[in-house]
């Protein structure tokens, strides 16, 4: 990978990173429709070049086994997180990725610590681990609707003024945690236009095929439109931090969304930089006993090695000046 495209991709995601300790609003500093320039003809080959790099780095992330990442991806409804999930890891080993969807806690899960539930579907080392909807929920659709705090069994203690601010820094806290131990975090929101999810909403009812996607729900949470841009602002100030920063991706064109999203798992991946494991010299010396004895089996007629007799021929055929002697 060349240093070059390392910083490119690094300078496209950083207008999106929200700077840790710096007040945002959403309605005012994020444009759901930029674009960086770019055409939707171009996005098609950036974003097969991006799924292409990511590929090599899950592979080299599952083979060194020592970091793992998680990515939330935030969004309201219609924002396209199942979409961009689909495209950004389509050319992925699915061995080394796990999806976990969160939606209304089960008793179960609300019988336990408000983030019980997130801490069952972190990665392993050597994996990605994508979480649609997140531990942000928690502060998200929780504080726009009291009443799903009051159903949490909370002792009274943890429910007073205050619980905001305390649960933000309980999850900085628990993300700081992750990432000392080998487990970078990056959080992206999907930032939607009200317009655009209307246009989305009407398409999900007029087109037959797509009316399974859309619920009565997803009209009353419009309603309080306003209520989760303020939550987000608030969420987005009190938790980017230098460990685990939010990227708040334009959403209204799903294909920039879907670039966004591979650049900045692209660059988390970079940023860890996984090797493939070298050998020891024992382990070594003990790979080359089992190849002679491998060597010694082959049929009569038949290269010792077949592997390296065809790539070595392939490479002389590729250098013939070499074979000559030029
Ligand atoms: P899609 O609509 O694309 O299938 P979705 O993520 O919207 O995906 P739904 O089943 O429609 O899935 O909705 C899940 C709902 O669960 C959302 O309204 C979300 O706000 C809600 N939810 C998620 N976490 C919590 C939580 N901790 N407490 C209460 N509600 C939650
Ligand atoms: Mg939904």
């Amino acid at each position: 990978m060349s240093d070059d495209r390392a910083e490119r991709i690094a300078g496209f995601i950083e207008a999106l990173r929200v700077t840790p300790g710096s007040k945002v609003r959403l309605d005012r500093d994020f444009d759901p429709r930029h674009k960086a320039g770019l055409k939707k003809r171009d996005a098609a080959g950036l974003l097969r070049t991006g799924v292409d790099l990511l590929a090599e780095y899950q592979e080299r992330l599952a083979a060194q086994n020592t970091y793992g990442v998680l990515l939330c991806l935030q969004a309201l409804d219609a924002g396209g997180k199942d979409g961009t999930i689909r495209h950004v890891m389509s050319g992925v080993n699915p061995q080394g990725v796990r999806v976990s969807s969160f939606k209304v806690p089960s008793d179960e899960e609300l019988g336990h610590d408000y983030l019980w539930r997130y801490a069952q579907r972190l990665p392993a080392r050597g994996e990605i681990a994508i979480f649609n909807r997140s531990h942000y929920e928690e502060v998200l659709v929780v504080r726009v609707h009291p009443e799903l705090l009051a159903r949490q069994r909370l002792p009274e203690s943890a429910r007073g003024p205050g619980v905001w601010k305390r649960r933000y820094r309980e999850i900085n806290d628990w993300e700081r945690h992750l990432e000392d131990s080998g487990f970078k975090v990056v959080k992206i929101l999907l930032n939607l236009s009200k317009e655009e999810q209307r246009v989305r909403f009407l398409k999900r009812i007029d087109l037959p095929e797509k009316n399974w996607k859309f619920s009565a729900a997803d009209i009353r949470e419009r309603r309080h439109w306003d209520d989760y841009q303020r939550a987000f602002s608030k969420m987005l100030s009190a938790t980017s931090t230098q460990w685990a920063p939010w990227y708040v991706v334009p959403a209204d064109r799903k294909w920039f969304a879907r670039l966004c999203t591979a650049a900045i798992l692209v660059h988390t991946l970079m940023d860890i930089d996984p090797q493939y494991p070298q050998l020891p010299e024992a382990d070594r010396k003990e790979l080359l006993v089992a190849k002679r004895d491998l060597e010694r089996e082959a049929p009569v007629g038949l290269p010792a090695d077949p592997y390296t007799a065809r790539h070595s021929s392939a490479r002389d055929e590729r250098t013939p000046g070499r074979r000559a002697g030029k």
